[in-house]
């Protein structure tokens, strides 16, 4: 039986790799639905090649001119409009698979709306398992959903964890967790001046083609941060067992450590399309369309301890993972507004992660029992982060 396939997200990068790999299996998956932001002249084209029975844009003008367009060429797509339709799209009957790709915490709530209607879930939206955490975790057991990791480092993780794994670790055996990190483009440049940094540099990623908020995030650490937290919440991991290793070659994509000294690694080119076809196929494996490993032309594969005070977003997410439950969230948030500040030309590649101390510092909520105490402190740390910017002052 075919996988139908709901892909929120379907306009970015991740969209782009996911679309690729299902293509070409087209007997073993279809197209539910598709959502995304404001792209409808993308999200146009993709109801042409994939005629999805839904599509949804968040953005309500973009939506009209999405439906305009589609009604022009006959074609059978429903279109959703606003935060409603991309959790109607995320919950669709007769979707099996949800591929959570929107960049950002405003990915939470469809995404968990697919959790709470019990979908597989192919989570590559850090954001939302940083933002939910426990919440989240809850929301997929009750609703009797798959949680399967794409972002790179988890799903090699996943991979070098045993098929049985219960989110026990001692019981698995696992020691350690080894996160793999490129160190992004200023890693081995300590010449660079973080307060002359542009946008275009810091998104120039020497391995990874992606979106351009996850590679701000790769070029000040903070995702390698984002993605201790993720790692903790995936694979119920205590953060003392959770290390960063920096991996100029992005070829190890992380290791696991059991108590009898093995190390198991998951190696692979770095293309995304990888993790994401190990994931849609599992426990089947499908081509991908990624190019072989050369080992023999690699020859040299390095790690070394990241530079924690070139980088300190690094410390902001162990400190923030171990202070309470509101500041990984409000870690996030901060992240979140001073990334689109830096991007938007409002903020120094350097207030990045000062803007994210200085909110981590005086925001006051540190209680989430609730999705609304979750929000709540996500709405603080970006007010308390757009103040501390300037930004309402432009
Ligand atoms: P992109 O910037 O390339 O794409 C972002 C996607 O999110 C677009 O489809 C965009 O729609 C959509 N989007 C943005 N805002 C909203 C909104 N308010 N409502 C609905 N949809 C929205 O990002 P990436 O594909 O690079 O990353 C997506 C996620 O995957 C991120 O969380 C990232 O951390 C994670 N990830 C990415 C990797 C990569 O290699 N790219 C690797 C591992 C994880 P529109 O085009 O209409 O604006």
């Amino acid at each position: 039986m075919k996988h139908v396939i709901t892909l929120l997200g379907a306009t970015g990068s991740i969209g782009d790799s996911t679309l690729d790999v299902i293509a070409r299996h087209p007997d073993r998956f279809a197209v539910g639905a598709v959502a995304a932001n404001c792209n409808h002249a993308k999200m146009l084209d993709l109801c042409r090649r994939f005629r999805p029975q839904v599509a949804a844009l968040a953005d309500r003008d973009a939506a009209r001119a999405l439906a305009r367009g589609i009604a022009a060429e006959g074609l059978p797509t429903r279109v959703l409009a606003g935060e409603e339709g991309l959790a109607e799209a995320a919950s669709l009957e007769g979707v099996d698979t949800v591929l959570a790709a929107i960049v950002g915490g405003v990915g939470l709530p469809a995404t968990l709306a697919a959790a709470r209607c019990g979908k597989r879930i192919l989570l590559a939206n850090k954001e939302a398992m940083v933002i939910g955490g426990r919440l989240f975790i809850d929301a997929v057991a009750k609703g009797g959903a798959t949680l399967l990791p794409i972002d790179s480092e988890h799903n090699a993780i996943f991979q070098c964890l045993p098929p049985t794994y219960a989110r026990c670790p001692e019981d698995a055996g696992v020691r350690r967790i080894l996160l793999t990190a490129s160190g992004g483009p200023f890693h081995p440049h300590p010449e660079v001046d973080f307060d002359t940094v542009t946008p275009r540099e810091a998104c120039a990623h020497p391995n990874w083609t992606m979106g351009r908020k996850i590679s701000v995030d790769s070029a000040t650490m903070m995702n390698k941060g984002l993605e201790v937290i993720e790692a903790r919440w995936l694979f119920n991991v205590e953060p003392s067992q959770i290390e960063i290793v920096v991996h100029r070659q992005s070829v190890v994509h992380s290791l696991v450590e059991y108590v009898d000294g093995s190390v198991l690694a998951q190696m692979s080119n770095p293309d995304m399309r990888t993790p994401i076809a190990q994931a849609l196929g599992a426990p089947e494996r499908l081509a991908s369309g990624a190019a072989p490993l050369d080992l023999a032309r690699l020859a040299t594969l390095t790690f070394e301890a990241p530079d924690r005070q070139r980088f300190p977003c690094i410390d902001l997410a162990y400190d923030a993972l171990a202070a309470d439950p509101a500041a990984p969230i409000a870690l996030n948030a901060a992240n979140e507004v001073a990334v689109d500040a830096f991007l938007n030309g409002h903020a120094r590649f350097s207030d990045i992660p000062r803007t994210c101390e200085g909110v981590l510092e005086r925001r006051t909520l540190t209680h989430v029992a609730s999705l609304d105490d979750a929000l709540a402190a996500d709405a603080e740390a970006r007010r308390l982060a757009r103040e501390s910017l300037r930004l309402d002052e432009r």
